[in-house]
């Protein structure tokens, strides 16, 4: 009997939080998209996302497409199956089991989540599927100390790779040394899966992912002032989980914290994840 705590909503053995402040190390963009833009003679303004008293925000949907892609390379990199959860590149999808799934979901909930479990990626079970929320939930991330700046850019038209005439747009970004806060928590993970978000998180801090627009320009750089990680309930979850001795709570500066966690990302490592099935 293949024990499905993982993925299972109905009971809760364990619930882990990462929460921490986040510094930016170049200038951030995360935008509402344009406006006053039709008006070739005009300059576009294009604003960042802000929550209704004005505070940038990163919403926790932003988090989620980081940790998704990111993970989506860490994973072929280990020769795991894995789907890019855009469009209708799912794992039940790609499988041929969504119909299957959808269908036991009201007559035969077991025969649903073996199916869940057989024929879904490591990010499927964590970030969510097509009508399954995930074991994750990434909160959006709010500025606790920030300054706006604005640059003027070209927009340059994709199709034709010439200058538009006239398409100036004022960019405002969220300027480095900003701070954000970041927190995310979960239900019912494995060792490995911690390790496995720990291992995402650290390659942010590190520097090899970027977050937000204009990557090409260099933004989007962030790193982890400090972290905290406190851990309820079970030690380990499922078969394929690997120990890892462990505090409920560890609180440190960034580099300190990923130091100390080490422990999770070997677990994910040497975890021999079984599914997807195929
Ligand atoms: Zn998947």
């Amino acid at each position: 009997m293949v024990d499905y705590t993982f993925i299972r909503k109905d009971i809760i053995k364990r619930q882990t939080v990462i929460e921490g402040i986040l510094e930016l190390q170049s200038p951030l963009r995360i935008g509402v998209g344009k406006s006053g833009g039709m008006d070739p003679a005009s300059i576009a303004r294009d604003t960042v996302l802000k929550d209704t008293g004005g505070t940038p925000i990163i919403p926790g949907s932003s988090w989620k497409g980081v940790f998704r892609s990111e993970g989506e390379r860490i994973l072929r990199r280990k020769n795991l199956i894995v789907c890019s959860g855009v469009g209708k590149d799912y794992c039940l999808n790609n499988f041929r089991k969504y119909d299957d799934f959808q269908r036991n979901l009201t007559r035969d909930i077991d025969e649903a989540i073996r199916i869940f479990w057989n024929y879904t990626c490591l990010n499927c079970k964590l970030f969510g599927s097509m009508s399954v929320i995930g074991a994750v939930k990434f909160l959006d991330s709010k500025a606790i100390e920030f300054k706006l700046g604005t640059r003027t850019m070209i927009a340059i038209s994709r199709t034709e790779g010439a200058v538009a005439r006239g398409a100036l747009v004022q960019v405002e970004f969220v300027e480095p040394g900003s701070k954000f806060t970041f927190k995310i928590m979960g239900n019912n993970l494995p060792n490995y899966a911690i390790g496995y978000l720990l291992t995402i998180m650290k390659n942010i801090h590190d520097g090899f992912i970027q977050i937000g627009g204009h990557k090409s320009r260099g933004f989007g750089f962030i790193r982890f002032v400090n972290l905290r990680f406190s851990d309820k309930g079970e030690k380990k979850i499922g078969d394929e989980d690997v120990s890892v001795s462990t505090q409920d709570e560890i609180k440190e500066e960034g580099d300190k914290f990923f130091e100390k966690m080490k422990p999770f990302m070997e677990a994910f490592n040497n975890a021999k994840i079984p599914y997807p099935v195929h």
